[in-house]
């Protein structure tokens, strides 16, 4: 097997990922990073983000004000250290991302344009017309480039991270094309693997977020944190679940019932005054709460409220916001300019993930994670819209500072037990290919994980369910023990690639609806029908999910609070 050695591994090649490849490369010339990533990094779910990116950048805004805003949005679960080292980061490293040729969209007279998002009291989310992923993945991309020590494995899928004297060492990667394992050894590794939205049936998530990351650290020992929570975003189109950007409310899109009513105005759904810009759990609540009051249309996918964007006129939607005219042309063919857009409530990011601390560490020494795939917990209970983004740069580029000086620190560890991990792991996996003597089917216990999960933990949540979910889960775990597969060819074998991540998301999901099932309150995301309001009593916890052969072991962290209190979550 071929054996090679950084001094880091990151695992990812998303925001997160080059974000903490540059930082480590920029600051540590002769330092060897390696960057590990399942697709081409251009491919990263990153690139399809649309809205913006959060950060202060007004004379009308602060610090303080992003951060208080944070912390309610996130239903006072969010830790408080992290939220202000965020907001005290974010300027800086939006600030950075324009200097490596970043396009922000820009005002008459040249500064950076901000748009108002929801649950932000004043306009601070950077864009670049309605596709700022596509141009922060870009301008990250090429900017790594320029570092000769990034040492990139594209199309390289982790299936192991090699654990040697308690301290992570390095990764074991099939190559895709090949077939071959790879043993990627480096003094600390950092996971920024994304999330996990595929575990869902409708969501905005590409086929590539299978919470592999998550699986990774957890099967090693790590503690999953906060997985219960789950964003759904208010507004994806039905069939295809595509995102309709946030940012067409920002720009000023209603959102209207079969009466023609302004919904979120006319009834008290507790957004106040923000209306269509109120946080993104409070409105999918009161989407699926109109279509229960028989308020909804029905479509061929189910019944949609909409969202019209007609009163913007064409020059605005074709300045702000270009990409959602394609979008709704192309997937449901309605012009936003005459017409408004089906549009329902969609599974879209994991509050939950890797627990770390404020500097992305994990408990396992040597691993790190940031992105999408970790919970520091800037996101709490709920995330507001575009401070995802900023969050992959911040706790990127301080994961990557704290990995290096992990690395300096640390020793190679014993090399041939690292290997034969690998090896071991090779072997499992070649058992798995094209293992005909199996009696299950991908599709099919996919499909089943899907069903069960929507059923156990959608927008709106019951004990009954979610503890049917828990027992359904368990069973599609250990049917994954039984797959069948067909295809036994090595090069570019996606059936086995599928076996791979259905194993990572069938184990995430479980964490998931355990996490779920054990909350026995309602605070941000997570909604449960038998117990109403939040009870920070009982619940103003961390809930930590431990690998466990029977099914994850639950735990408890502390919040960490400051100067904002606690209080009711109104708007
Ligand atoms: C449609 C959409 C629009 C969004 N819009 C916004 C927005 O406007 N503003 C905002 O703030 N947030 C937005 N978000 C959320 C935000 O884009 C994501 O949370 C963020 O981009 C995640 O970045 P990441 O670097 O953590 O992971 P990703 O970009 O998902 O990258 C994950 C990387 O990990 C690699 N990887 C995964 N598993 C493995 C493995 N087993 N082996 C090797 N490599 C692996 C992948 O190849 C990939 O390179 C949006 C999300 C979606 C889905």
């Amino acid at each position: 097997m071929d054996v090679s050695r950084h001094d880091i591994v990151i695992v990812g090649g998303g925001g997160a990922g080059l974000r903490a490849a540059i930082e480590a490369a920029q600051n540590n010339p002769d330092a060897s990073i390696a960057l590990v990533s399942k697709v081409y990094p251009m491919r990263s779910h990153t690139v399809s983000a649309e809205g913006g990116a959060a950060a202060v950048a007004r004379d009308d805004d602060n610090l303080e004000l992003h951060g208080y805003d944070t912390v309610k949005g996130s239903d006072f679960l969010g830790d408080q250290d992290s939220i202000q080292y965020f907001v005290q980061e974010a300027p800086k490293e939006l600030a950075l991302l324009e200097n490596w040729g970043c396009p922000f969209s820009r005002n008459e007279d040249g500064t950076v344009a901000t748009r108002a998002f929801g649950g932000m009291t004043t306009k601070r989310t950077w864009y670049a017309a309605d596709k700022i992923g596509f141009h922060m993945l870009h301008a990250l991309f090429q900017h790594s480039m320029r570092f000769k020590n990034i040492v990139r494995y594209d199309e390289y899928f982790v299936s192991k991270l090699l654990v040697d004297d308690g301290v992570c060492r390095g990764v074991a990667a099939l190559d895709i094309r090949t077939g071959e394992y790879h043993t990627i050894l480096g003094r600390a590794v950092i996971l920024t693997t994304g999330g996990g939205g595929k575990i869902f049936p409708f969501t905005t998530n590409g086929t590539i977020k299978t919470g592999d990351g998550m699986a990774l650290a957890y099967r090693a020992g790590v503690p999953l944190k906060d997985m219960e929570f789950v964003q759904y975003h208010p507004t994806g189109l039905p069939g295809t679940g595509i995102l309709i950007t946030e940012a067409t409310r920002g720009e000023g899109g209603f959102l209207r019932n079969n009466q023609g009513e302004r919904f979120l105005v006319e009834y008290d759904y507790g957004v106040g005054t923000k209306a269509e810009l109120g946080p993104r759990d409070m409105i999918s609540r009161a989407i699926v709460q109109e279509i229960e009051a028989g308020r909804g249309f029905k479509g061929p996918y189910g019944e949609y409220v909409q969202l019209d964007l007609t009163h913007l006129g064409e020059d605005k939607i074709d300045s702000r916001l270009p990409f959602v005219r394609l979008l709704a042309k192309t997937y449901v063919g309605v012009a936003p300019v005459y017409e408004p857009i089906p549009i329902r409530p969609v599974v879209h990011y994991m509050m939950g993930g890797v627990d770390t601390d404020i500097n992305g560490a994990t408990e396992l020494p040597g691993l790190y994670a940031a992105g999408e795939t970790a919970c520091v917990s800037i996101n709490g209970a709920n995330r507001l819209g575009s401070n995802s983004l900023t969050e992959c740069l911040v706790f990127g580029a301080a994961a990557a500072r704290h990995a290096m000086d992990f690395s300096a620190g640390s020793s190679d560890g014993n090399e041939a037990a690292l290997t034969a991990q690998a090896e071991e792991e090779a072997a499992r996996v070649d058992d798995l290919r094209g293992r005909k003597k199996g009696g299950e089917k991908i599709s099919a216990i996919r499909r089943e994980l899907n069903t069960v999960m929507e059923s156990a933990c959608g927008v709106y949540r019951e004990q009954g369910s979610m503890q049917h979910g828990v027992g359904a889960v368990a069973q599609l775990r250990s049917r994954v023990a039984d797959l069948r597969l067909e295809d036994d060819s090595k090069v570019f074998n996606t059936e086995l690639i599928t076996a791979l991540e259905l194993a990572n998301m069938v184990e995430v999901a479980e964490t998931l609806a355990v996490s779920a099932a054990h909350r026995k309150e309602s605070r941000g995301a997570h909604t449960c029908k038998d117990f109403t309001t939040r009870n920070d009593d009982e619940y103003l916890y961390h809930t930590m999910a431990y690998h466990n052969p029977a099914g994850p072991r639950l735990g408890k962290k502390d919040v960490v609070l400051g100067k904002w209190e606690p209080e009711e979550r109104k708007y």
